[in-house]
C-alpha cells in the first residue's frame, strides 16, 4: 500500500498534537485545543519510496471515547506517546496497546509476533531532561517486553520526529 493511516494515541498533554504538527508543518506551537481530534494528510519519501500518510491525532477525553475507539481501530500503524516527565503516561500506553491489538484480533497476552504488529512507543519532551520521571531504561524494557521499538522525541526541538514516523512506516511495510 502507498497510502497508510497512522494513529497517534496516549494520555492528554503528552504532546501528540505537537509531534504531529512538528512532522507535518515543521513548526512547534505551544497550544492546541486538547479536545480536538484532527487528521492530517502528508506525502513523504521514506527509504526511496513515496507514501501518503493519513495521521490521526486522537484526543483522550472520556466524552469522545466512541470516536476515539473508532479511530483506534483504523490504523495501519500506531504511535503511542507518553511524556518522559510524567510516569503516569505509561499506564495509558499499556492499556492502549492491549486495546489496539484486540481491535486487530491479536491476543495481547500471547507471545509477540515476529515481525511485530506496527506500534511505536515514543517518550516525548526529551528536551525537559531536568524534569525526567521515566528513565530511558525503564521505558526501553517495557517496549522490549512487547517486542516494540522505543524512541525518545522532542516536538519542541524536533529531535527524532521524522525518525519516529519513518520507523513506523518501516514497521508497517514489514508486517
Ligand atoms: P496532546 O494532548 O497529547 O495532544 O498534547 P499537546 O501536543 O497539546 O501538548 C501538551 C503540552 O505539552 C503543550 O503545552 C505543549 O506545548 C507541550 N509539549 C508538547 N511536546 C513538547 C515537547 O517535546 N517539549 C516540551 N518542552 N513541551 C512539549
Ligand atoms: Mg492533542
Amino acid at each position: 500500500k502507498n497510502e497508510l493511516t497512522i494513529v497517534m494515541a496516549g494520555d492528554g498533554g503528552v504532546g501528540k498534537s505537537c509531534i504531529t504538527i512538528r512532522y507535518v508543518k515543521q513548526i512547534f506551537h505551544d497550544h492546541y485545543d486538547p479536545t480536538l481530534e484532527e487528521s492530517y494528510r502528508t506525502q513523504v519519501e521514506i527509504d526511496n519510496s513515496v507514501v501518503t500518510l493519513d495521521i490521526i491525532d486522537t484526543a483522550g477525553q472520556e466524552e469522545f471515547k466512541v470516536l476515539r475507539d473508532t479511530h483506534l481501530s483504523q490504523g495501519d500503524g500506531y504511535i503511542l506517546v507518553f511524556s518522559i516527565i510524567e510516569k503516569s503516561g505509561l499506564d495509558e500506553i499499556e492499556k492502549l496497546r492491549g486495546q489496539i491489538l484486540r481491535f486487530h484480533d491479536i491476543d495481547p497476552t500471547e507471545p509477540n509476533t515476529n515481525p511485530p504488529f506496527p506500534i511505536m512507543i515514543a517518550g516525548n519532551k526529551s528536551d525537559l531532561e531536568e524534569y525526567r520521571e521515566v528513565p530511558t531504561e525503564t521505558a526501553k524494557q517495557m517496549a522490549d517486553q512487547w517486542g516494540l521499538p522505543y524512541i525518545e522525541t522532542s516536538a519542541k526541538n524536533g529531535t527524532n520526529i521524522s525518525e519516529l514516523y519513518a520507523e513506523c512506516v518501516r514497521m508497517v511495510r514489514k508486517y
